[in-house]
């Protein structure tokens, strides 16, 4: 659309609090190239804000525009297939356009208007006797500068008073107000670099290392970063007084900032794949091929192959020239599934998680959208990132909650988004999991997705056992006395475990566990009768607070299904697991895993590096332990309580039980020695815990599937949330 005669008007996104809800035109000055997608400055109020051009039209509907005034970037900075998915971002999740804008540009590229102030020309005339203290001050750092921003000024004097300041001195004529917009936070890394300036060596003579450093340069092909020089022996002051004789020439050189680094990698290659493999990996290099936005469901246990059918999948849309995203839950968590990328596509994988630095981030977004990449993996966001030519999206683990932005506006579930974005560019999507939330799976039986089952684990080799799974009934502990969070049979096992030198991993959910009450005797926990879901305690009211449907009701003092007094709230936390754990088995070396105890970037790698190394026998962890945890010596997992993830109070409660015990019970047995795991909980007939013993999906679908059509609950229904927040109680 570049140049089209007669398309006089563009509408624009304007990144301003005021104007993010709606389109703003501009007229386009002669001249000026402009195609939706591009990044412009644009006169809004008395200031300079940025904009994205939506659309280009004929004519405008208001009578005065004023024009645009220049472009940010020569090239758009979004194509027009993510220009329209923004646009149904903005519609469908209900928020301003821009915000859904942003999302797409690379890192970086939002930058915030800015104020500031200058000296007035006719200052002169004025009298500066009549100021007070402050104003003073004010002028005097004024002054030092051509423009000075707010904020220094509010540095310098005070917040409060600045402000009067500025007021009372744009009043009286000594300052004007400007506009502007803050630097950029990133950008493009260059390094100095120098080639000879001529053919060959001058005629006169040059000082010795003058001499030495000219024939060096004549002797290499490309220019010498002066990093590189240095290591040689050539010091700055040496190649600027060759420069500075115009023999030598300095230039500015870009440097990419890449994140990971894969010299330790060692290339792999395709695996023969299984009969189920190999039907998957066709149905979906088939939809590639043709450029079918179908959505594949690759339902399949821990160790199936499922890894192996994206990596083929990939290979395929890589061999027509496109590339393919992928998603992981948390990247941080699952370094080994980056590794098994990047060796398949060595130095064509990109990384992308807001652990990088922002000049990684920018770089890395930057060689994406020049097509540098085959293959990109993040967390939810790279669902954004700029692939020219888009031949694949790949969901691994797709039934995890954090697809879904919950913290900040857009409350986007990059799923849905995945699902639009396929659309959009006619490529297929794959939906991976052991455990796919019913939801999905219904579309799939339906027919909306297509079901791609690999029902054999091939881990530690084909047709392995998935490992045994016993549920230890907490109530009868109880009647025989035992007190102690550690059933007898878990006590047992962990036993047998450590001395034949195995490991123990011991998983205790602790999500949401302050707000369950329940009775340490029977089990009960308070639940709304209309809604079927936990109550929660709230402990500002000292009352029980349905969720669902607000019912609130008072704590009750005896349990009202045995009448013990042993009903309290389950507020056991890691730390009090991993005492108990050493008290209990002295001689075992315990570490914990939760998220006050590992933070930072490579907390998840120094945990498996010290398992790994056999330097702890017992991990104690909350969900964490759950992702990814590849460990071949662990033989036996134990699940403290099983009951903290069924009281949550949502209607997904029971769902999110089976996933996370079966995903816990995916971590025992992957080496050669079988694996056991010990389930403890005071609802040992709960359909989600009695399915997930022993593995089996389908009849686990079938309960949850009847209790969601009694109740009318997704996918019968669909559920929307709406939060309203305002300043003021009474709107
Ligand atoms: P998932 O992603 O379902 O957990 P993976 O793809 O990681 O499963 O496969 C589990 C294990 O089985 C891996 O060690 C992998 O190398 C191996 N594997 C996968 N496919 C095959 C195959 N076709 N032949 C032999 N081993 C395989
Ligand atoms: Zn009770
Ligand atoms: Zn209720």
């Amino acid at each position: 659309m570049i140049g089209e005669p007669g398309l006089h008007f563009a509408e624009v996104s304007v990144n301003s609090a005021a104007g993010r809800g709606q389109l703003f035109t501009y007229s386009v000055p002669p001249g000026l190239a402009i195609a939706p997608g591009h990044g412009v400055w644009v006169p809004f109020g008395r200031q300079t804000a940025q904009g994205i051009v939506v659309g280009l039209s004929r004519i405008s509907a208001v009578d005065s525009v004023r024009p645009v005034s220049a472009l940010i970037e020569k090239e758009p900075v979004l194509s027009p297939g993510r220009l329209s998915l923004a646009e149904w971002l903005s519609s469908y999740y209900i928020c301003p356009l821009f915000e859904a804008l942003a999302l797409f540009l690379p890192p970086g590229f939002v930058r915030k208007p800015v104020l500031a102030v200058s000296i007035s020309e006719n200052v002169a005339g004025l009298d500066e006797k009549d100021l007070d203290f402050d104003s003073k001050k004010a002028i005097e750092i004024i002054k030092k500068k051509t423009a000075v921003g707010i904020d220094s000024l509010q540095r310098a004097l005070g917040k409060a008073m600045a402000l009067k300041a500025i007021s009372r001195l744009e009043e009286a004529g000594y300052i004007l107000r400007t506009f502007g917009i803050s630097p950029p936070r990133i950008r493009p890394k260059t390094e100095t670099a120098a080639r000879p300036a001529t053919a060959g060596m001058p005629e006169r003579p040059l000082p010795v290392r003058q001499s030495a450093l000219l024939r060096y340069l004549l002797n290499q092909p490309e220019p010498v970063t002066q990093a590189e020089l240095k290591k040689e022996g050539f010091s700055r002051p040496l190649l600027n007084a060759l420069a500075e004789k115009g023999l030598a020439v300095l230039e500015q050189q870009p440097v990419v900032r890449r994140p990971f680094e894969y010299r330790d990698i060692q290339l792999t290659q395709p695996l023969q794949p299984v009969p189920a493999q190999r039907a998957a990996i066709g149905a979906i290099s088939e939809s590639v091929e043709k450029s079918r936005p179908d959505v594949f469901l690759l339902h399949g246990v821990t160790g199936s192959g499922k890894t192996e059918v994206y990596l083929q999948a990939l290979a395929k849309a890589i061999s027509l020239g496109r590339q393919g995203i992928v998603l992981v839950p948390e990247i941080a968590l699952t370094p080994q599934t980056v590794e098994r990328f990047a060796a398949r596509f060595p130095g064509k994988t990109a990384v992308l998680h807001s652990g990088l630095s922002p000049g990684e981030q920018f770089d890395t977004w930057h060689d994406l959208k020049k097509g540098v990449y085959d293959v990109v993996i993040g967390a939810r966001s790279a669902v954004f990132a700029p692939l020219p030519h888009l031949g694949l999206i790949v969901i691994d683990e797709a039934h995890e909650w954090t697809y879904k932005q919950v913290d900040r506006s857009p409350r986007y579930d990059s799923r849905t988004v995945a699902g639009q974005l396929a659309a959009l560019t006619g490529c297929p999507l794959v939906l991976g999991s052991a455990t796919p939330d019913v939801e999905s799976y219904f579309r799939a039986k339906n027919g909306a997705y297509r079901l791609l089952e690999l029902p054999e684990r091939l881990t530690p080799h084909p047709g392995a056992p998935m490992p045994s799974v016993e549920v230890v009934d907490l109530r009868e502990e109880l009647k025989t006395g035992n007190l102690s969070i550690f059933s007898r049979s878990l006590q047992e096992n962990m036993r047998i475990a450590l001395s034949a030198e195995g490991q123990v991993i011991l998983f205790f959910n602790r999500r949401g566990t302050s707000s369950v009450v329940q009775c340490r005797s029977c089990g009960y926990s308070v639940q709304c009768p209309c809604c079927s879901i936990s109550m929660s305690y709230h402990g500002a009211e000292s009352s029980l607070v349905c969720h669902r449907c607000g019912l609130r009701r008072p704590v009750p003092q005896k349990c009202p299904a045995c009448n013990s007094r042993r009903i309290r709230f389950l507020g056991l936390g890691t730390q009090k697991v991993a005492e108990e754990t050493a008290a209990l088995f002295p001689g075992a070396r315990v570490i914990r895993w939760d998220s006050d105890s590992a933070r930072g970037r490579h907390a998840h790698e120094e945990i498996m590096c010290i398992l790994r190394r056999r330097e702890a026998d017992i991990l104690v962890g909350t969900q964490m332990v759950a992702k990814g945890l590849d460990l071949p010596r662990v033989t036996l997992v134990g699940v403290v309580s099983a009951d903290t993830s069924l009281g949550l109070p949502d209607f997904r409660a029971c769902e999110r039980t089976f996933q996370l015990l079966s995903q816990v019970a995916g971590r025992a047995g992957r080496g050669e020695r079988p694996g056991k795991v010990i389930v403890q909980t005071y609802s040992p007939g709960n359909y989600a815990v009695q399915a997930a013993s022993r593995h089996d999906y389908s009849s686990f679908y079938e309960r949850e599937m009847a209790y969601r059509r009694e109740l009318g609950e997704p996918p019968f229904s669909r559920l929307i949330r709406m939060t309203f927040v305002h300043v003021n109680e009474a709107a």
